[in-house]
Protein backbone atom coordinates (compact mmCIF):
# COMPACT_ATOMS: atom_id res chain seq x y z
CA UNK A 1 0.00 0.00 0.00
CA UNK A 2 1.00 3.58 -0.58
CA UNK A 3 0.34 7.17 0.30
CA UNK A 4 -2.89 6.91 -1.74
CA UNK A 5 -4.33 4.01 0.70
CA UNK A 6 -4.69 1.71 -2.52
CA UNK A 7 -2.29 -0.42 -4.90
CA UNK A 8 -5.00 -0.68 -7.57
CA UNK A 9 -6.23 1.91 -9.74
CA UNK A 10 -8.88 1.55 -12.97
CA UNK A 11 -7.92 3.78 -15.94
CA UNK A 12 -10.94 5.17 -16.30
CA UNK A 13 -10.54 5.91 -20.49
CA UNK A 14 -11.34 3.92 -23.83
CA UNK A 15 -9.05 5.58 -25.85
CA UNK A 16 -5.58 3.48 -26.92
CA UNK A 17 -3.46 6.76 -26.71
CA UNK A 18 -4.04 7.89 -23.12
CA UNK A 19 -4.11 4.19 -22.27
CA UNK A 20 -0.95 4.16 -22.60
CA UNK A 21 0.21 7.74 -21.83
CA UNK A 22 -1.40 7.17 -18.57
CA UNK A 23 -0.43 3.82 -18.00
CA UNK A 24 3.63 5.41 -19.09
CA UNK A 25 3.29 8.01 -16.77
CA UNK A 26 2.16 5.83 -13.73
CA UNK A 27 4.71 3.15 -14.20
CA UNK A 28 7.08 4.36 -11.95
CA UNK A 29 4.84 4.37 -8.98
CA UNK A 30 4.46 0.75 -8.91
CA UNK A 31 0.69 0.76 -8.81
CA UNK A 32 -1.16 -2.18 -10.27
CA UNK A 33 -3.73 -0.71 -13.34
CA UNK A 34 -6.27 -2.24 -15.33
CA UNK A 35 -7.93 0.20 -18.24
CA UNK A 36 -11.60 0.47 -18.66
CA UNK A 37 -12.17 -1.59 -21.34
CA UNK A 38 -10.47 -4.67 -19.61
CA UNK A 39 -13.36 -4.71 -17.20
CA UNK A 40 -15.65 -4.38 -19.63
CA UNK A 41 -17.04 -0.86 -18.45
CA UNK A 42 -19.06 1.29 -20.95
CA UNK A 43 -17.87 4.69 -21.64
CA UNK A 44 -20.19 7.27 -20.00
CA UNK A 45 -21.84 10.71 -21.85
CA UNK A 46 -19.52 13.11 -21.80
CA UNK A 47 -22.42 15.52 -20.35
CA UNK A 48 -20.13 18.26 -18.40
CA UNK A 49 -19.28 21.89 -19.83
CA UNK A 50 -15.32 22.15 -18.59
CA UNK A 51 -12.91 19.27 -18.62
CA UNK A 52 -12.61 18.76 -14.94
CA UNK A 53 -16.43 18.25 -15.02
CA UNK A 54 -15.78 15.34 -17.38
CA UNK A 55 -13.12 14.18 -16.20
CA UNK A 56 -14.60 13.53 -12.51
CA UNK A 57 -17.83 12.07 -14.61
CA UNK A 58 -15.85 9.72 -16.38
CA UNK A 59 -13.73 8.18 -13.14
CA UNK A 60 -17.09 8.65 -10.89
CA UNK A 61 -18.53 6.04 -13.41
CA UNK A 62 -15.27 3.43 -13.23
CA UNK A 63 -15.81 3.83 -9.60
CA UNK A 64 -19.18 3.21 -9.04
CA UNK A 65 -19.02 -0.36 -11.36
CA UNK A 66 -15.52 -1.84 -10.37
CA UNK A 67 -15.34 -0.26 -6.25
CA UNK A 68 -12.31 0.32 -7.35
CA UNK A 69 -10.39 3.89 -7.54
CA UNK A 70 -10.17 5.04 -10.88
CA UNK A 71 -7.97 7.82 -12.57
CA UNK A 72 -9.27 9.64 -15.73
CA UNK A 73 -8.54 12.14 -18.18
CA UNK A 74 -10.47 14.93 -20.13
CA UNK A 75 -8.13 16.74 -23.00
CA UNK A 76 -8.25 18.55 -25.86
CA UNK A 77 -7.51 21.03 -28.30
CA UNK A 78 -8.56 24.58 -27.75
CA UNK A 79 -7.71 27.10 -30.95
CA UNK A 80 -7.65 30.52 -30.22
CA UNK A 81 -8.89 32.36 -33.45
CA UNK A 82 -11.72 29.68 -33.26
CA UNK A 83 -12.94 31.10 -29.64
CA UNK A 84 -11.63 27.95 -28.22
CA UNK A 85 -12.90 25.48 -30.06
CA UNK A 86 -12.92 22.19 -30.66
CA UNK A 87 -12.41 22.21 -27.10
CA UNK A 88 -14.32 19.52 -25.04
CA UNK A 89 -15.96 18.61 -27.84
CA UNK A 90 -12.23 17.63 -29.56
CA UNK A 91 -13.20 13.83 -29.73
CA UNK A 92 -16.49 14.59 -31.27
CA UNK A 93 -15.22 16.35 -34.27
CA UNK A 94 -13.54 13.56 -35.48
CA UNK A 95 -17.15 12.16 -35.58
CA UNK A 96 -17.80 7.83 -34.79
CA UNK A 97 -15.50 6.50 -37.37
CA UNK A 98 -12.90 8.76 -35.04
CA UNK A 99 -11.78 10.22 -38.11
CA UNK A 100 -9.31 12.80 -36.67
CA UNK A 101 -7.77 13.30 -40.23
CA UNK A 102 -11.08 14.66 -41.19
CA UNK A 103 -11.34 16.40 -37.41
CA UNK A 104 -7.85 18.20 -38.49
CA UNK A 105 -8.85 19.44 -42.17
CA UNK A 106 -12.05 20.43 -40.20
CA UNK A 107 -9.90 22.79 -38.14
CA UNK A 108 -7.79 23.96 -40.88
CA UNK A 109 -10.54 24.76 -43.19
CA UNK A 110 -12.51 26.96 -40.34
CA UNK A 111 -8.68 28.64 -40.20
CA UNK A 112 -8.66 29.40 -43.48
CA UNK A 113 -11.89 30.80 -43.47
CA UNK A 114 -11.32 33.35 -40.84
CA UNK A 115 -8.82 33.93 -42.96
CA UNK A 116 -10.88 35.07 -45.63
CA UNK A 117 -13.46 36.95 -43.27
CA UNK A 118 -10.13 38.88 -41.62
CA UNK A 119 -8.57 39.81 -44.92
CA UNK A 120 -5.45 38.47 -43.26
CA UNK A 121 -3.87 35.31 -42.22
CA UNK A 122 -5.24 35.09 -38.00
CA UNK A 123 -3.18 33.05 -35.74
CA UNK A 124 -2.72 29.47 -35.45
CA UNK A 125 -1.50 29.49 -32.04
CA UNK A 126 -3.75 26.97 -29.78
CA UNK A 127 -3.23 24.89 -26.69
CA UNK A 128 -3.99 21.74 -25.73
CA UNK A 129 -4.90 21.15 -22.04
CA UNK A 130 -5.88 17.91 -20.18
CA UNK A 131 -7.54 17.43 -16.67
CA UNK A 132 -6.69 14.77 -14.37
CA UNK A 133 -9.51 13.45 -11.78
CA UNK A 134 -8.77 10.42 -9.18
CA UNK A 135 -11.74 9.36 -7.48
CA UNK A 136 -11.93 7.33 -4.46
CA UNK A 137 -14.70 4.36 -3.49
CA UNK A 138 -15.09 6.74 -0.34
CA UNK A 139 -16.14 9.66 -2.66
CA UNK A 140 -12.71 11.35 -2.37
CA UNK A 141 -11.97 13.73 -5.23
CA UNK A 142 -8.90 15.72 -6.24
CA UNK A 143 -8.34 17.15 -9.80
CA UNK A 144 -5.34 18.62 -11.91
CA UNK A 145 -4.95 20.32 -15.10
CA UNK A 146 -2.33 21.01 -17.15
CA UNK A 147 -1.72 22.94 -20.72
CA UNK A 148 0.97 23.32 -24.00
CA UNK A 149 0.99 26.20 -25.40
CA UNK A 150 1.97 25.65 -29.21
CA UNK A 151 1.04 26.78 -33.37
CA UNK A 152 -0.98 24.71 -35.81
CA UNK A 153 0.71 23.81 -38.51
CA UNK A 154 -0.80 22.12 -42.21
CA UNK A 155 -0.56 19.54 -43.39
CA UNK A 156 -0.19 17.13 -40.83
CA UNK A 157 2.98 15.88 -40.08
CA UNK A 158 3.99 12.30 -38.31
CA UNK A 159 2.74 9.34 -36.90
CA UNK A 160 3.36 9.33 -33.86
CA UNK A 161 0.57 10.36 -31.05
CA UNK A 162 -2.93 10.56 -31.96
CA UNK A 163 -5.40 12.56 -31.98
CA UNK A 164 -4.43 15.97 -32.97
CA UNK A 165 -0.36 15.31 -32.54
CA UNK A 166 0.32 15.47 -36.16
CA UNK A 167 -0.97 19.15 -36.94
CA UNK A 168 0.33 20.41 -33.01
CA UNK A 169 3.85 22.38 -33.03
CA UNK A 170 4.87 23.36 -29.37
CA UNK A 171 6.15 26.52 -28.92
CA UNK A 172 9.67 25.31 -27.90
CA UNK A 173 10.24 22.67 -30.96
CA UNK A 174 10.29 22.16 -34.23
CA UNK A 175 8.77 19.18 -34.71
CA UNK A 176 5.13 18.66 -34.52
CA UNK A 177 3.93 16.03 -31.25
CA UNK A 178 3.31 13.43 -34.11
CA UNK A 179 6.82 13.75 -34.83
CA UNK A 180 8.78 13.92 -31.55
CA UNK A 181 9.90 10.75 -29.47
CA UNK A 182 7.05 9.76 -26.94
CA UNK A 183 9.37 10.29 -24.18
CA UNK A 184 9.82 14.12 -25.35
CA UNK A 185 6.34 14.56 -25.46
CA UNK A 186 5.92 12.94 -22.10
CA UNK A 187 7.89 15.00 -20.67
CA UNK A 188 6.13 18.63 -22.14
CA UNK A 189 2.84 17.48 -22.57
CA UNK A 190 -0.43 18.82 -20.97
CA UNK A 191 -0.74 15.43 -19.73
CA UNK A 192 2.68 15.49 -18.33
CA UNK A 193 1.98 18.84 -16.82
CA UNK A 194 -1.75 17.48 -15.08
CA UNK A 195 0.35 14.07 -13.41
CA UNK A 196 2.99 16.21 -12.15
CA UNK A 197 0.75 18.31 -10.37
CA UNK A 198 -1.13 15.12 -9.46
CA UNK A 199 2.09 13.47 -8.05
CA UNK A 200 3.20 16.56 -6.45
CA UNK A 201 -0.31 16.50 -4.70
CA UNK A 202 -0.65 12.87 -3.66
CA UNK A 203 2.71 11.22 -3.86
CA UNK A 204 4.28 13.63 -1.58
P1 LIG B 1 -11.79 12.99 -24.51
O1 LIG B 1 -10.96 13.54 -23.37
O2 LIG B 1 -11.95 11.52 -24.43
O3 LIG B 1 -13.04 13.77 -24.68
O4 LIG B 1 -10.94 13.18 -25.84
C1 LIG B 1 -10.10 14.25 -26.00
C2 LIG B 1 -9.65 14.34 -27.44
O5 LIG B 1 -8.73 15.45 -27.48
C3 LIG B 1 -8.88 13.15 -27.95
O6 LIG B 1 -9.67 12.24 -28.62
C4 LIG B 1 -7.90 13.81 -28.91
O7 LIG B 1 -8.55 14.04 -30.10
C5 LIG B 1 -7.64 15.16 -28.30
N1 LIG B 1 -6.41 15.10 -27.50
C6 LIG B 1 -6.30 15.11 -26.16
N2 LIG B 1 -5.01 14.99 -25.79
C7 LIG B 1 -4.32 14.89 -26.94
C8 LIG B 1 -2.93 14.72 -27.20
O8 LIG B 1 -2.07 14.59 -26.31
N3 LIG B 1 -2.62 14.66 -28.51
C9 LIG B 1 -3.51 14.75 -29.51
N4 LIG B 1 -4.80 14.89 -29.32
C10 LIG B 1 -5.21 14.97 -28.03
Amino acid sequence: MNELGFSKLVVASHNEGKIKEIGDLILPFGLDVVAAPDLGLIEPAETEKTFVGNAILKARAAVEISGLPAISDDSGLEVSSLEGKPGIFSARWAGPKKDFYMAMKKINNKLKAADRRAKRKVSRSARFVCALAVVWPSGRTESFEGTVDGDLCWPPRGERGFGYDPIFLPKTGTQTFGEIEPELKHAMSHRAEAFQKLTNSLFR
